[in-house]
């Protein structure tokens, strides 16, 4: 039988609430609820005309409309619920993508991009951890910078950065290709147009492989049976809410 395989999008999900990760992962309803998603669909933009434009060299090689052209001919309306909500968020996708090629100018980083958007797999012993990482720089004296974009966020800080799971997954996951090297993990928030970077000691990052290894023992050996759902904030959003109250009898009350 294959080792199960986690995200850090279906752990964050367990962590959220169990009983949304039993509906998006051991039922169809994952699937077939899965709704136009705007925010989702503007960050794949993003994520793809910045891809496009690190491959490219970068604002030394690109020239602002070259990189403006690009976003046009990269869009897609996929996920959007409208073609004029699309080109709403094409609008400020512009904005923003304009904004990282002023800052990219104007500060170049001495670090070069080592690779972007990569799927690392890492076999955990009882499960497979997997992500995709958005992007991975390398500075002069070797230390590995993973980069995530966000694109809703209006602002970062260091404690974000140190409480980020994906980020910490992402860091198991590159450490089995570069075991030796310092690595630090960054949150670039684009609307806000700002970097916030922090250091991983392997120490750290051994401490969280053993929280994350607790952390799915206790999905695996989960009782799915017994399933109790207890309102909380994200219910109000939740794509399951209908199903929650009209199959587990969940109520705001
Ligand atoms: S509606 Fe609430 S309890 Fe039900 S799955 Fe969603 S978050 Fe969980």
């Amino acid at each position: 039988m294959p080792k199960p395989t986690f995200s850090p999008t279906k752990l964050s999900t367990y962590l959220l609430c169990r009983v949304k990760y039993h509906w998006a992962y051991h039922t169809p309803y994952g699937k077939w609820l899965r709704r136009p998603n705007p925010a989702f669909a503007f960050g794949s933009n993003l994520h793809r005309v910045l891809e496009y434009f690190h491959n490219a060299g970068g604002a030394e090689k690109l020239s602002a409309e070259e990189f403006h052209h690009a976003l046009e001919q990269l869009w897609s309306p996929t996920g959007f619920e409208s073609d004029a909500q699309s080109d709403v968020y094409k609008q400020e996708g512009l904005q923003l993508t304009q904004q990282y090629y002023q800052q990219q100018l104007a500060q170049p980083s001495e670090a070069v991009v080592l690779f972007t958007e990569r799927t690392l797999r890492r076999d955990m012993g009882r499960y497979v951890l997997m992500g995709r990482l958005d992007r991975v720089d390398e500075y002069p004296d070797g230390t590995l910078e993973i980069i995530d974009y966000k694109s809703g966020r209006t602002n970062v800080d260091e404690e974000q950065v140190r409480n980020d799971l994906a980020l910490h997954c992402y860091a198991l996951l590159l450490q089995e290709h570069y075991p030796d090297r310092p690595l630090q993990i960054a949150i670039y928030a684009l609307r806000a147009n700002k970097k916030v970077a922090v250091a991983l000691t392997h120490d750290e990052l051994e401490e969280f492989r053993l929280m994350l290894n607790r952390i799915v023992d206790e999905i695996i050996e989960e009782d799915w049976q017994w399933l109790t759902p207890r309102w909380i904030p994200h219910c109000a959003k939740c794509d399951f809410l209908e199903l929650c109250v009209r199959k587990l009898g969940l109520s705001p009350d």
